[in-house]
């Protein structure tokens, strides 16, 4: 053999490792082990503890809401509807408002994106607070549940043919989810105010609050620091709870163009802010109010929408239950003044009452103690007008 061919074959060697390292790359963006998650299954309960029956029950009360409108972008392989959340104030109807676009829960087992999501839609449907602002001068559209037949499967990545949507935007026939998506994401750019921030919810085993960020070599150096002010806008209202910017920094290779941000980028540059953010895909997950709302304030300071409202006019933000799933312990608490009572009370999934109480400052709940089955229970704190409702998962 020459020395040509045995560099060629040194070179195709290297690309096919290269090309390996590229696929485990693609698996483990928020981490895959199929051990953990079959356990965070077993933790959470059917579904990963929110199913595709939960999503219509949420829809016919979303439904309810002068600022939500829902529709389908289409049906997943299996034919359940990929329903999208359209939420601002309709009325009056303003041309120039700036548009976001979230879509959540690509993978069915990382359902904490779902709860922050969940949260981001309290918000904007609240009367008072960020979410009237925002409804005046922002349109989000939210598709809570990207993957339904996976998340009814209980396929903690992939959809009902086996492929994750996550990685699969440069097929050749892309996946009907990922096309009906696209369908809409190209739909909306081609209005006079189309889509600026464009955010894709996961969550990590690693067990972080991040995002992942794109290297100048894959975008452009103008992109890069503008991914900075995205991610530093929203971590300024989240500290403690959200990782620097440069925490996790892919695509140094260049745009590896499978991913949803790929195809933002190739197609749109500068223009779309468009980022994966991953919450926390393990038992110590929690704060999803905390971080809707350091969302939702970072999304309008990146805008310069200029909200400057104070955290207590938000009827919703005040209260931080955790962790969730709880084990025993659960924690409330807020920045309420401490003269201010709080009316107490938790159902569970049949809607009957099990524990009230009232309280000032903080609380904990010993749920252990209480002898409750391990499911699905309702929070409700009460203060004045405002009512904070969470969604809670005991797991004794
Ligand atoms: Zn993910």
């Amino acid at each position: 053999m020459n020395k040509l061919v045995l560099s060629l074959i040194f070179i195709l060697s290297l690309n096919i490792a290269f090309g390996q390292f590229n696929q485990i790359q693609s698996e483990d963006k928020c981490g895959y082990d199929p051990v953990k998650d079959a356990q965070l299954l077993e933790l959470y309960g059917d579904n990963w503890g929110y199913g595709y029956d939960d999503l219509l029950n949420d829809i016919a009360e979303w439904e309810l809401s002068d600022y939500i409108q829902v529709q389908s972008i289409g049906q997943s392989t299996q034919g359940r509807e990929m329903y999208e959340l359209t939420i601002t104030n309709f009325n009056p109807a303003k041309t120039s408002k700036r548009r976001i676009y979230i879509h959540v829960r690509t993978h069915p087992g990382e359902v904490q994106s779902f709860r922050v999501a969940d949260e981001i839609i309290n918000y904007l449907s609240a009367e008072n607070g960020i979410g009237n602002y925002l409804r005046d001068q922002c349109i989000f559209h939210i598709v809570p549940m990207y993957n339904p037949d996976g998340v009814e499967l209980e396929y903690p990545r992939e959809n009902a043919n086996g492929v994750d949507l996550e990685s699969n935007w440069n097929a050749g026939t892309p996946e009907i989810e990922v096309q009906n998506l696209r369908a809409r994401f190209e739909e909306l750019m081609l209005e006079d105010n189309p889509i600026e921030v464009a955010l894709n919810m996961h969550s990590a085993h690693e067990c972080n609050r991040f995002f992942w960020v794109h290297h100048p070599n894959g975008t452009s150096t103008q992109y890069f620091s503008l991914e900075e002010e995205f991610v530093e806008s929203v971590r300024s209202h989240f500290l403690e709870g959200i990782m620097p910017f440069d925490s996790h920094i892919s695509w140094s290779g260049g745009n590896p163009g499978q991913y949803p941000e790929s195809w933002w980028w190739t197609n749109h540059q500068e223009t779309v802010m468009a980022l994966t953010y991953e919450d926390m895909n393990c038992s110590s997950a929690g704060l999803y109010d905390q971080t809707a709302y350091a969302i939702l304030f970072g999304i309008s300071d990146y805008l310069d929408l200029g909200y400057t409202g104070i955290k207590e006019n938000l009827s919703d933000v005040s209260f931080n239950i955790y962790p969730n799933p709880v084990k025993d312990i659960l924690s409330i608490e807020s920045d309420l003044p401490s003269s201010k009572e709080v009316s107490l009370t938790i159902y569970n999934s049949f809607g009957t009452l099990v524990y009230e109480t009232t309280y000032t400052g903080s609380t904990k709940i010993d749920f252990k103690s209480m002898n409750l089955s391990s499911g699905l229970y309702i929070i409700k704190c009460k203060y004045d007008e405002y009512t904070d409702t969470e969604k809670i998962i005991y797991s004794d």
